[in-house]
């Protein structure tokens, strides 16, 4: 059975353990390769090759560490097939969205950040004829990237070219569940030639491996991506040490339709926004509030399209829905539905496991369900499910559907639409959500600032964002 191995001072090595994790692939509920089961000695000796690697890569001009992260980019490209076939199998999501979404983002976020390191500049404060100030902004050291297995090889990349770009050194550790794309990122970095020890990549559990990299006194910096009680975890743990901490979490996102709005375009990225990636995206849309004038015929059509969507084997063209992650997520997604209909929700679609056939008949599938009746204010209304599941609900006024938006603890993302500009810009002021989109959902500018507010995270990525997180400004002052 394929073995994943650690990266390490540059090369690929077992765990000092010895010991493995299995490693599943949800399509067909079987374990295919075996990850490893790292401790703190592999952290310890991740830490120790990042930082001889410091001086070295810190201090490369910034356009020689841009023609190492272009070089990675290009090999990502080179291999976008067989790292979309990995990323289906691993994680269960569609081959197709693979292809077009997850490796292309990564490959794109080494280009990005190779290039905006070379415009990144910091400030210079005159005070006049008395003195000038001006603000360094070296990189900080060794960084610490923990990331999730939703879009692992998109969101691992999307911490470590931003760190690395800086100039820090980095010790990564992607999600145990979906280790498959980092390992081969690995293999990419060494053929790129990467300089030994600026990025380690550290497979295993997030409480023993995760942890080991929060509390290591050698990483004064971590970027986590993942679950909102995990964030908590870690901020525990790394205040006490002062690390600097950015934190992106988990989200409940409202998706406001006003009666107002260009139907067709609406529906159709209502469907997207609902069910991309099983509903595995912090950024879905899970809470679907309609102008009531609208909801009878919003509800009709989008139930009806959603029994369209074709769930199956990820790896075939026509599946729209893949499987979800692992079995344990699945029962929780069917035990969200479960509650759904406790608390006297009606489920419109869906609302089940689905049997795939032939390859993937042992696979791990949930048809993507719609359910009506709900209050704003009940646990399936408040409480991230992170599956193919939304809820409708009509409003009738604006201050109305503002409340219900911000009614739950997060606030990563919000949609909203209709044709009205002025009602756009009112409400983009008034909801609590790191990120508004009108009239549209997911479309990304690599540029701006991504991030949550309240329970859905602390700082922001993106752009120089990142940047600024990933250095440490140093005022210097002369006296004329
Ligand atoms: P998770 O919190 O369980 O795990 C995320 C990562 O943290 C994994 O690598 C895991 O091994 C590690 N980890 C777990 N416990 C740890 C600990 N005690 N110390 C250090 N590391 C630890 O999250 P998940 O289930 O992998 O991902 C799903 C969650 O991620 C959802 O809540 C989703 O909303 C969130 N998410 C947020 C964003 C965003 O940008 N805000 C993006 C994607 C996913």
């Amino acid at each position: 059975m394929f073995q994943i191995q650690n990266y390490i001072n540059g090369k690929l090595v077992d765990p000092a353990g010895n010991t493995c994790i299995d490693n599943y692939n949800p399509s067909i509920g079987a374990v295919y390769s075996r990850t490893p089961d790292s401790d703190e000695r592999d952290i310890e000796a991740a830490v120790e090759a990042a930082t001889r690697a410091f001086p070295y890569w810190s201090t490369k001009p910034a356009q020689e560490r841009a023609r190492y992260l272009l070089r990675i980019s290009d090999l990502i490209e080179g291999n976008l097939d067989r790292l979309a076939q990995a990323e289906s199998v691993d994680n269960g999501k569609p081959v197709s969205l693979a292809r077009s979404v997850d490796i292309p983002r990564a490959a794109g976020n080494f280009r990005f950040f190779a290039t905006a390191i070379q415009h990144f500049a910091s400030e210079a404060h005159a005070m006049e004829d008395t003195a000038i100030n001006y603000t360094l902004r070296p990189p900080i050291g060794v960084v610490g990237c923990i990331s999730p297995w939703n879009l692992p090889l998109y969101l691992f990349t999307w911490k470590i070219a931003p760190a690395l770009a800086a100039g820090n050194c980095v010790v990564g550790k992607p999600s145990e569940i979906t280790p498959m794309t980092a390992y081969l990122l690995s293999e990419l970095c060494i053929e790129a030639g990467l300089p030994d020890g600026v990025l380690n990549i550290v497979h295993g559990l997030g409480q023993k491996t995760g942890s080991a990299i929060s509390m290591h006194p050698g990483i004064p910096v971590i970027s986590f991506t993942g679950g909102t009680r995990t964030g908590a975890t870690i901020a525990a743990t790394a205040a006490p040490l002062f690390k600097k901490l950015s934190l992106e979490l988990g989200g409940k996102n409202p998706n406001i339709v006003f009666a107002d709005c260009r139907y067709e375009e609406m529906l159709q990225t209502s469907l997207l926004s609902s069910f991309s990636n099983q509903g595995e995206i912090c950024l879905c849309g899970s809470r679907i509030f309609i102008e009531r004038s609208l909801y009878e015929t919003f509800r009709n059509d989008f139930v009806e399209q959603t029994k369209q969507l074709t769930v199956g084997d990820p790896l075939s063209e026509t599946s729209r829905l893949g499987a979800v992650v692992s079995k344990p997520h699945m029962d929780k997604i069917l035990s969200y539905i479960e509650l759904a209909r406790e608390e006297g929700g009606t489920i419109l679609c869906g609302g089940r496991q689905v049997q795939v056939e032939g390859r993937c008949r042992d696979g791990w599938f949930v048809a993507p369900t719609v359910i009506e009746g709900l209050s704003h204010t009940c646990r399936t209304n408040q409480e991230e499910i992170f599956g193919p599941v939304v809820t409708l609900i009509p409003f009738d006024t604006e201050e109305e559907v503002v409340a219900y938006a911000n009614s739950t603890p997060y606030g990563l993302a919000a949609s909203l639409w209709t044709e009205n500009l002025t009602r756009a810009h009112r409400m983009a002021g008034r909801l609590q959500s790191g990120i508004i989109w009108i009239n549209c959902w997911m479309l990304r500018d690599l540029r701006t600032p991504f991030g949550g507010m309240k329970q859905s995270g602390v700082g922001r990525e993106g752009g120089f964002e990142a940047l600024r997180f990933f250095t440490e400004p140093k005022n210097v002052c002369i006296k004329m």
